[in-house]
């Protein structure tokens, strides 16, 4: 592009454009430039753009806009805007960045989403609400309990719409759809445009404007090696990528949950930081290798595709792909949560010689032939045992015990003494809180924070090391 667009020539308003400067965005992205037009102009939006794109501050920037123009109060139970994602991950981080991009701009909003208590749901529904995020199981289960109604939406959002689909959610869009009023304003956003994509906005949507971002512009910034392996030589040989290319975080895709299990015991004996990903987790041990693998305390997460959906790391050091997928648009996607919005992203990924059919068909797919490297070239680079720079701390006590991130950072900084920037990401979910911490300071930080106190009470605290 020659000429730069700006975010300031978009429409957008003076306190979201200081949210977009406070957030460090420079320049827009491409589906960032080409959506939030034609949001702010009203009408329907059908966009294909995976995650990675900037496709959510595509949306949320414009909608806070359009909201805050009207003057309507917010009503108990009724929110104005429903986005409606795939799974609860996606959801929190759609909600985070509403309340960032938002936070000049006066509004309410709320995330929904099944596998935890309803009560506190209804609590908050009782209040005013302009922008609810939700899953839709659980937006249906309030649907039909009268505790939501959606007779005063204007905007909805269908957020990764082909991921819904996958997910068997035809219906349960649909019937959503029909409980919102007919003079709306529909957006979906889909990385592919699977059949049902097409009955979704012949049904829900009028006149849609279409906006594509070329799936290249991704790609161009994501650097991809192939390394030929045996059976024998394939898990070894991810422990031989790490000591070679030492990537921050890295996300390891295998095609099963055996191989996830067998991976992560092998790389945890080697003494890497590994934690693993798959469909029978519980909830809570779910919730918890997520929130370690994205506050930077677990150098590899292994992970099934399935498990892997709606997962959003932004700055992921690597992609490797352990087995090569069969389906090579599930290589796009996996490929996809590397290399956004400006960085480069690595790709690493073995294949053996039964893979090679595969491997021909995502180089049909991209279009270009793959560049073989030497597994004998993976030499371990300098700095010794590979460790993430954080470790988390686990506080007993959450939201229920009222505890807000700013307590716990107080009590580290303020009544610790420890440094701003030794603290990183601090989630507080229902029962418990997670901090992440330099992994130099991790043992002590948490001894001495297991006798103090965070919010005049004390604290039970273990280190979540492995
Ligand atoms: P998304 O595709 O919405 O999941 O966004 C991917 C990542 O890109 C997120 O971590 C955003 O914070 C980041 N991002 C979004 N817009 C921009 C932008 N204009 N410049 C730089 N980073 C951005």
């Amino acid at each position: 592009m020659s000429q730069e667009i700006k975010f300031a020539d978009l429409g957008l308003a003076e306190p979201l454009l200081r949210a977009i400067a406070d957030a460090g965005y420079t320049t827009p992205t491409p589906v960032q430039a080409q959506a939030i037009p034609q949001v702010l102009k009203g009408g329907d939006l059908l966009a294909g753009a995976q995650t990675g794109t900037g496709k959510t501050a595509g949306f949320t920037l414009p909608i806070l806009q359009l909201l805050s123009e009207k003057p309507v109060a917010a009503k108990p139970g009724r929110p104005r805007c429903l986005i409606l994602v795939p799974t609860r991950e996606l959801a929190a981080q759609v909600e985070e960045s509403v309340q960032t991009y938002g936070k000049y701009v006066p509004h309410s909003s709320m995330v929904m989403f099944g596998g935890v208590g309803i009560n506190p749901q209804i609590t908050r529904l009782r209040k005013p609400l302009d922008i609810l995020v939700a899953t839709p199981g659980r937006l249906l289960d309030h649907v039909g309990q009268k505790t939501l109604d959606l007779s005063a939406i204007e905007i909805l959002v269908l957020d990764e719409a082909d991921r819904m689909l996958d997910m068997g959610f035809f219906d349960d869009i649909a019937t959503v759809a029909r409980q919102c009023p007919a003079e709306r304003q529909t957006l979906l956003f889909s990385a592919t445009y699977p059949e049902g994509i097409a009955k979704l906005a012949a049904q829900f949507m009028r006149q849609p404007q279409m906006v594509k971002v070329e799936a290249q512009h991704a790609e161009a910034q994501i650097e991809q090696r192939w390394y030929e392996v045996t059976e024998s030589e394939r898990l070894f040989a991810v422990g031989r990528l790490l000591e070679h290319f030492r990537p921050v975080n890295a996300l390891a895709f295998c095609n099963t949950k055996a191989q996830c299990k067998r991976l992560v015991e092998l790389l945890q004996g080697q003494g890497f930081s590994a934690l693993a990903l798959y469909g029978e987790l519980e909830q809570r041990e779910r919730d918890q290798v997520l929130v370690r693998f994205s506050n930077r305390s677990c150098t590899v997460l292994v992970a099934t595709d399935v498990a892997a959906r709606g997962l959003d790391i932004p700055s992921l050091s690597a992609v490797i792909n352990v087995d090569v997928t069969p389906d090579p648009e599930v290589h796009i996607h996996r490929i996809g949560r590397t290399g956004r919005a400006g960085e480069t992203g690595q790709v690493l990924n073995l294949a053996s010689l039964d893979e090679m059919g595969a491997v021909g068909r995502i180089e049909q797919l991209q279009g270009r032939e793959s560049e073989w490297q030497p597994l004998a070239g993976l030499k371990p680079a300098a700095g010794g045992r590979l460790l993430p720079p954080m470790a988390t701390l686990h506080l007993q006590g959450g939201r229920k015990e009222k505890i807000r991130a700013g307590d716990v950072l107080g009590a580290l900084t303020a009544d610790l003494g420890y440094r701003r920037e030794q603290i990183g990401k601090i989630d507080v979910n229902e029962f418990s809180t997670y901090v992440a911490v330099e992994r130099g300071i991790a043992k002590e930080a948490a001894q001495r924070l297991n006798g103090g106190r965070v919010k005049g009470k004390s604290v039970k605290v273990r280190l979540l090391d492995d």
